[in-house]
């Protein structure tokens, strides 16, 4: 047993759960099982232009048809924006966020799931009055985290280390994700930031998830300490691959836990065939 061991698995109800997404899941939960910890399950819907509520839906039936148990209330990212305009507000105020204008296709990276490698873009804030004419066109614009300024801020990032299972302390390096974009006007949270401050709000001390969101705790690792937030321990899993090679990704209909049950697969098998029989 460890006391106080809190964990989550933080879905995004952009699509139909798949033998990927149960494999993370049950991770968590038997993670949390084997460490008599908590297992909570949290709803990351900021991007309100991608979530749909039928996916929500889906996403407590399929998880309860694998013979999960979460705590209640579940946390919806989306009934919670005012603590990420608090958190953006401290960073704005300390100076180490920036208004980038570029546009939004440039910032496809923001729209997409947080997964894979991140491209590292960094830039600085623009000339006052060259931003004071962008301003007042109404030219959109998103906040992005300067390293630099962050640096500047921490004497660097040497002092910034988290805990990794199976690796021991690691080395943050936020440099591998530039200068992140936290947030922007029609999704006003980004991935990076929401996560940090929810996992923080509740007393989350594992962050057990894929290993294609490694690079992400690098990150959230720089975003922990400007906010001075608690560091979880780390825990990345496996990932389950298509007939492709690939990681499975939600437009592979085949994989999703809906259409295996609808052709007679049951819970049993899927737990046994991802290793948790
Ligand atoms: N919503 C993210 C996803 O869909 C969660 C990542 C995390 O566990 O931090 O992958």
């Amino acid at each position: 047993m460890t006391a106080g061991f809190v964990t989550r698995f933080a879905p995004s109800p952009t699509g139909y759960l798949h033998k990927g997404h149960a494999f993370s899941a049950l991770s968590v939960f038997q993670g949390a099982r084997q460490a008599g910890g908590r297992f909570l399950l949290r709803i990351e819907d900021i991007d309100t232009t991608r979530c749909r509520p039928e996916y929500e839906a889906a996403i407590f039936e399929d998880l309860a048809w694998l013979g999960l148990a979460w705590e209640e209330p579940v946390r919806r990212q989306s009934e919670h924006m005012a603590d990420y305009d608090a958190a953006l507000e401290r960073l704005r105020e300390m100076g180490v966020l920036y208004r980038c204008f570029r546009t939004r296709s440039e910032l496809s990276e923001f729209a997409a799931a947080p997964h894979g490698p991140m491209p590292a873009y960094r830039g600085a804030p623009l000339q006052p009055d060259d931003e004071a004419v962008r301003l007042a066109a109404g030219q959109s614009y998103a906040w992005r985290l300067s390293l630099d300024a962050a640096a500047e801020r921490l004497g660097g990032f040497g002092g910034l280390s988290f805990f990794l299972e199976g690796e021991g302390w690691v080395q943050a390096r936020p440099e591998v994700g530039g200068d992140v974009v936290l947030a922007r006007k029609d999704v006003r949270t980004s991935y990076h930031l929401a996560s940090v401050v929810d996992d923080a709000l509740q007393g989350v001390t594992h962050v057990i998830r894929g290993v294609d969101l490694a690079e992400a705790a690098h990150v959230h690792r720089l975003l922990q300490a400007l906010l001075e937030l608690p560091t979880p321990v780390y825990r990345h899993h496996g990932l389950v691959l298509g007939p492709d090679g690939k990681r499975l990704a939600k437009r592979d209909r085949a994989a999703t836990l809906r259409e295996l049950r609808g052709r007679g697969m049951t819970a049993a098998q899927i737990r046994e065939e991802l290793g948790f029989g």
